[in-house]
């Protein structure tokens, strides 16, 4: 017997039929004897529902009230597969977050998870009760309701496992695993067998959206294997952990791709030592995620700075460059949209330098303009303009034969 976190996606609970098919998903587990911790996210499309109807209202709606709006998808999701699982005969409660005890910092929409009491949930576990806990909200140290971020019920999931010393964290989903690209839009994307926490890390960071990034964090600090698989189909998914198999040969293990994407440079840029520092503090105290940073000191007295972020937080840049220009010193900002980041990704990179070469050619041979580049051991990513992010995935796929089970060289 032991203690199984189990994770429902929004696709997975979308109508009342779904949330009874959860339900006996649920109960195989229980009948084996386990205890059962169930992280559910929002019904269907509920979030975006939610934003759009915030919309209507506001165009810059408060980041708070946003968080207080978007947590009751996932409460709505709980009581009903609670109610489902009461009505099959079994001792079933639902906890929202804060309830469940998950505590986060305060910041809104995209917040980090502290520390769990996980005291309450082990003593319903202990009543043999099915516990059922919203995914995605937290709640900060002054009591005010928070969200993790889009996708956020991963992490609730994983974060509970750890908590909770859980045998195994199920993740359920749409797909039947994690495949060398989305296969929504990358026609021969195959599913793997198994991956690595840390190149499934650098995936769910470029934009592979089948785990939140932090949920895999949490999965490779507190050393809990996970699995990906389909509420739907029987067949077994994608497990995660420290180490896995190489597959023979393969250097490239996906392909990952984000829209969105936004260039800032700064002209004119003072070349005092301390500018970028006052740049980029000025951005992180503000929120702003700052992607790709590309500058070049040749030595003259000014330089200029390159980076990116997301599409939404343009406004936001522009108005904290202009309030720090005269303390940061430069002539002119100016931003690029519509940029999308294409990536490719694998641990057997490390040893071969001709991989970022044979992705430019790639890239090249689509024409598609690359605007810039970033790389470390196990990625290189590319920002391009987004009309041709899809074309350059399923190229670079193509190229390093991904849909092939003996994967690749690199020539
Ligand atoms: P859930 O609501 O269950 O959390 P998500 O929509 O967040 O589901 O994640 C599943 C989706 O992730 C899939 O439908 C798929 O389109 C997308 N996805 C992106 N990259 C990958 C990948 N490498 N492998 C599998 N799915 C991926
Ligand atoms: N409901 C939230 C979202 O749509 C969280 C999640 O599904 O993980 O982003
Ligand atoms: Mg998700």
């Amino acid at each position: 017997m032991g203690l199984i976190v189990q994770k429902f996606g929004g696709t997975s609970v979308a109508t009342t039929e779904r949330i009874r098919n959860v339900g006996h998903r649920v109960l195989e587990e229980v009948n084996k004897g386990h205890q059962a911790v169930v992280v559910v996210s929002a019904m269907g499309k509920t979030t975006d529902q939610l934003v759009s109807l915030a919309n209507d209202l506001s165009a810059y709606p408060s980041k708070r009230e946003m968080d207080m709006l978007l947590a009751t998808g996932e409460q709505v999701t709980i009581s009903l597969l609670s109610i489902a699982l009461q009505e099959m005969g079994h001792q079933a409660v639902s906890l929202t977050g804060w309830q469940a005890g998950i505590q986060t910092e305060k910041v809104f929409s995209n917040a980090r998870i502290t520390d769990i009491d996980a005291s309450k949930i082990q003593s319903l576990l202990n009543e043999n009760q099915i516990v059922i806990v919203a995914g995605f909200q937290g709640v900060s140290s002054d009591g005010e309701i928070t969200t993790l971020g889009r996708g956020g019920s991963d992490t609730t999931a994983v974060a509970l496992a750890a908590a909770l010393g859980a045998d195994r964290c199920d993740i359920y989903t749409d797909v039947t695993g994690v495949y060398t690209s989305d296969p929504r839009y990358v026609k021969d994307a195959r599913k793997l067998d198994r991956i690595s926490y840390e190149e499934m890390l650098e995936l769910a960071h470029l934009g592979a959206g089948v785990l939140h990034p932090r949920a895999v964090e949490f999965a490779k600090n507190y050393q809990i294997p996970l699995e990906v698989r389909s509420s739907m189909e029987r067949e077994r998914g994608t497990i995660i952990e420290e180490e896995a198999q190489m597959e023979n040969g393969l250097v490239v293990r996906g392909v990952a791709f984000e829209k969105n994407v936004t260039r800032m440079t700064l002209f004119g840029l003072d070349n005092s030592h301390a500018t970028l520092s006052k740049v980029f503090r000025s951005l992180a105290e503000n929120h702003i995620n700052v992607d790709i940073i590309i500058q070049a000191n040749t030595g003259e007295k000014k330089s200029s700075l390159s980076f990116t972020i997301h599409d939404e937080d343009v406004q936001n840049t522009l108005s904290v460059l202009e309030k720090y220009s005269n303390e940061i010193g430069f002539d002119k900002v100016e931003s690029e949209t519509g940029l999308a980041k294409v990536s490719i990704v694998g641990a057997g990179m490390i040893s071969n330098p001709g991989v970022a070469a044979r992705m430019f050619e790639v890239i090249e041979g689509i024409d598609a303009a690359i605007k810039m580049v970033s790389t470390s051991e196990i990625k290189v990513s590319a920002v391009i303009e987004q009309e041709k992010m899809l074309d350059a995935a399923n190229a670079l796929h193509a190229a390093f034969k991904l849909g092939e089970v003996a994967a690749t060289s690199v020539n």
